[in-house]
């Protein structure tokens, strides 16, 4: 049986990019996608927009990512910030652009763009994608990893699973990777909704579904006291309440496991309504999941799991996420290419070059290609 340097389980957000960054490094590399495409989540992402990250500093990035996400992500975000993402596009034929609330998308607005810029480099790099490949089991072997797909079996000596969390199973993030990791001796924190809309009492509805507050401050009240806010849109939905504020304020309520909790909303023009909800939309229906592969079992200097030598973790199979904004790609890609220099350099390959300094001209072109990915009118 051939054996292959590193088998990357999972073609989403953080797959994609880890195939790339191992395409930088020169491993040979091989990753599996269950679904008959790629990046099916990635396609939704920012209402097919993709909101590819937040234009702040690392620092400020590990602060908004609060405890214990942040401290965790933050050798993942300085090794690969939101502005070396940025750069990062831009290098390889899609530069990007901030709008408002700092938010950052690819130039042409088409999360198809930015999937097209990944399945190229791929491409062009020389990484298999092997698609419609359901992974069905992951064992430690003397040497390695062997892992068994629906149809043939592969070995290698390093495996990363970026599998998701379990939102949007359709999408193909099901939640396979966190039963490997208990398999082979993680635990796995429970699973809660994150980034999602709230049920309320159909008074609150009353005469406003469809009604949309640009910009309100939301206090989550235990007993009175805030322990946490956040600020955004609020909108009254057919189901429930909704919008940016609304659906941070559920990564809150996720976070700190509260079950007795109101939110108050100040319209900040005098006026304020508190909501007592009856509970959070359901996970499928949330943009993220809070819970997955526990952080403390995991070296976040490279990514390496520390029960398993030669496995590691990227994206959301992880227990991490992160408010709305671009975050939880930033988290992806970033955890994506710590995981993959950590590789590397095990089998000893040099880093990735250095991107090229922030420039206020137009993106330099793509490297070694043709690739310049606008907007199809
Ligand atoms: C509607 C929506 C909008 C969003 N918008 C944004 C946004 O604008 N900005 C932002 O930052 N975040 C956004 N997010 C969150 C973001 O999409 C996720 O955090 C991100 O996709 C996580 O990347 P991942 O690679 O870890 O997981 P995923 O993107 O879920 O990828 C996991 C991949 O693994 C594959 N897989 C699973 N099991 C197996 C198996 N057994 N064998 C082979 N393959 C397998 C899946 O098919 C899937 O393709 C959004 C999420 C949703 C649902």
């Amino acid at each position: 049986m051939s054996k292959t340097d590193l088998i990357i389980i999972g073609g989403g957000a953080a797959g994609l990019m880890a195939g790339c960054a191992a395409g930088e490094l020169g491993l040979k590399t091989l990753v599996l996608e269950r679904k008959a495409k790629p990046g099916r989540k990635l396609l939704m992402c920012g209402n097919s927009r993709c909101n590819l990250t937040t234009n702040i500093s690392d620092d400020r990035m590990v602060q908004m990512f609060g405890n214990p996400v942040g401290p965790f992500l933050e050798p993942a975000l300085k090794a690969f910030t939101p502005s070396m993402l940025q750069r990062w596009f831009a290098a390889n034929g899609l530069k990007t652009v901030v709008k408002a609330g700092n938010k950052v998308y690819p130039h042409t607005e088409r999360a198809a763009d930015v999937l097209a810029l990944f399945t190229d480099l791929l491409r062009d790099q020389n990484i298999s994608l092997a698609c419609s490949s359901v992974v069905q089991a992951l064992e430690k072997t003397k040497n390695g990893f062997r892992v068994t797909a629906d149809n043939f079996v592969v070995e290698s000596s390093y495996v990363l699973i970026a599998t998701g969390g379990i939102s949007y199973p359709k999408t193909g993030s099901v939640g396979d990777g966190q039963e490997w990791a208990k398999m082979l001796g993680h635990t796995v924190s429970p699973y809660r909704p994150g980034l999602a809309g709230f049920e309320v009492d159909p008074q609150v509805m009353k005469g406003r579904i469809g009604k949309i507050y640009e910009k309100v401050l939301v206090d989550v009240l235990v007993n009175g006291t805030s322990v946490g806010q956040t600020r955004g849109v609020y909108e009254i939905e057919k189901w429930g309440v909704g919008g940016t504020a609304l659906t941070d304020a559920s990564r809150i309520v996720a976070r700190k496991n509260l079950k007795d909790y109101r939110l108050l909303i100040d319209f900040q023009n005098g006026k304020t309504e508190e909501i007592r909800p009856i509970k959070t939309r359901g996970i499928k229906e949330a943009m993220v999941t809070v819970g997955g592969v526990a952080l403390g079992e995991i070296n976040f200097q490279t990514l390496e799991s520390k029960k398993c030598r030669g496995l590691y973790f990227a994206g959301e199979v992880l227990d991490v996420d992160g408010p709305t904004g671009g975050y939880n790609l930033q988290a992806a890609f970033s955890t994506a290419r710590l995981a993959v220099a950590s590789i590397g350099k095990r089998c000893g390959k040099k880093g990735f070059q250095p991107l090229e300094k922030e420039s206020k001209k137009s993106a330099p072109p793509a490297r070694g290609s043709k690739r310049n990915y606008r907007r199809k009118r």
